[in-house]
């Protein structure tokens, strides 16, 4: 069997779903279970509605309306009987979300947040569900809250892989033995979203990816394939370089690396189930699905053959000296990195000396003033703001002396295989190629 996930941009209006019907169409050879997220920027609407719930706002019922109104364009677009069931169905699921929010809205964030956002899941994979029965390509609806177990770390669920893999495989063989005709299943889930037996509980923002390797873990898939707006994994963002490259094949490792220092083609969790039951990971287009996209697998004879590289914007460097001029040592580190996680931030790279210790992180605004602000307590505090951090996986010098042309370089710093340097101003289009 296979793991096919979709996500927002793949089923964003009801040609999109369309399409992704027929890709799955198309592949109906082997058994499939679908994962879908929700439809195009549901997620952030849903935010919102919250947001605005949680402070009385105005605005609260004017975004429940445009949630409203795209589903029923979709549906409008997808169903042309306007009886069909589908149709309540949506009603009823708007109305227990406005039901959520109107009772629960102030309940603790975290978890209130899983039970809202969930929704935009919800409907979508019904959504697709309806339509693919509708077309008389029968499928089986399967609740990811019923299978993919979590503990309660609401907005960030620590999935128990013996549980789910458990459940996972119960339900998989009593529906393929049960209600498969023709000797092919589709099973379709929502992505991003479990339980932990009481809650829905979600697996991070953009978690879908995850939720498409934790199946194919459980099962053991042949494959599964992340359907994307890109040929595949490409080496250099496609926003900003129109021509980007294509990586035919990567190896768990290099595409954990490269995600690592912030592409973000694939969720970062997504790999490791993946890697260690060997199942290989497809990355294509939905737009062009007869391509033959990126394959990340255990085979590493290609990760060398091009330079990627990987831009983040809106850096800071701050550089921390001890106010006693005693030299950086493991505790004043340790007190450093304390404070950076109290503070919910993240190092992208750090850098020391006897006597200093520089932090490139992302410019959160408020939460890095404060981390500063707790920082001077101890230590003298120097910041740089409006840089961007920027990685060469396998670079080489032409690359190097093209990229850093007029650049003035912060910090650099270099291994066998990757290249990094903080510098100043942003990332234009003016920057040279990867190649
Ligand atoms: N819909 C969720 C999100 O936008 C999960 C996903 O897209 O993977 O974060
Ligand atoms: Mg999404």
């Amino acid at each position: 069997m296979k793991v096919y996930k979709f996500g927002g941009a793949s089923v964003k209006d009801a040609a999109a779903v369309k399409n992704v019907a027929k890709i799955i169409q198309d592949h109906a050879e082997d058994d499939i279970w679908v994962v879908v997220s929700a439809m195009g920027k549901t997620t952030n609407a849903l935010e919102s509605l919250l947001e605005a719930y949680r402070q009385g706002l105005d605005t609260r019922e004017q975004i429940l309306e445009q949630i409203e109104n795209y589903h029923r364009e979709i549906l409008d677009g997808l169903f042309p009987f306007s009886g069909h069931e589908v149709f309540l169905t949506l009603n009823t699921t708007l109305e227990r979300l406005k039901e959520t929010l109107e009772n629960r809205a102030k309940e603790d964030y975290d978890k209130i947040y899983d039970t809202v956002v969930a929704f935009g899941e919800d409907l979508s994979a019904m959504i697709l569900s309806a339509y693919l029965d509708d077309r008389s390509y029968l499928n089986t609806w399967v609740d990811a809250r019923d299978v993919i177990l979590t503990d309660s770390t609401f907005r960030e669920g620590k999935v128990d892989f013996v549980k789910t893999g458990k459940k996972v495989k119960e339900r998989w063989n009593s529906i393929v033995e049960s209600t498969n005709i023709t000797g092919k299943g589709l099973l379709i889930s929502q992505g991003f979203i479990g339980s932990d037996g009481k809650n829905t509980v979600t697996l991070g923002r953009e978690g879908s990816d995850y939720t498409g390797a934790i199946l194919a873990w459980s099962l053991g898939a042949t494959e599964i394939t992340i359907w994307k707006d890109v040929p595949g994994m490409l080496n250099a963002d496609p926003k900003f370089y129109p021509d980007a490259e294509r990586i035919p094949s990567l190896s768990y490792q290099e595409a954990t690396e490269l995600s690592y220092y912030g592409a973000s083609v694939i969720h970062p969790k997504t790999l490791k189930p993946l890697q260690n039951k060997d199942i290989p990971l497809y990355v294509r287009s939905f737009m062009n699905p007869t391509a033959e996209g990126t394959v990340i697998h255990h085979d590493e004879s290609q990760d060398h053959s091009h330079p990627s590289f990987i831009f983040k914007q809106a850096q800071v460097l701050i550089s921390i000296t001890p106010k006693d001029f005693s030299f950086i040592a493991e505790d004043n580190m340790s007190q450093i990195f304390a404070l950076l996680s109290k503070n919910g931030l993240k190092a992208n790279l750090t850098q020391n000396s006897a006597l200093s210790f520089s932090i490139c992180m992302d410019d959160r605004g408020k939460r890095v003033e404060e981390f500063m602000e707790e920082c001077r307590l101890n230590y003298k505090t120097l910041y740089n703001q409006g840089l961007s951090l920027l990685t060469v996986r396998h670079y080489d010098e032409d690359t190097l002396s093209r990229l850093l042309k007029n650049r003035e370089v912060l910090v650099e710093q270099r291994s066998r295989k990757t290249a990094r340097f903080v510098l100043k101003g942003g990332f234009n289009l003016s920057t040279p190629k990867p190649r």
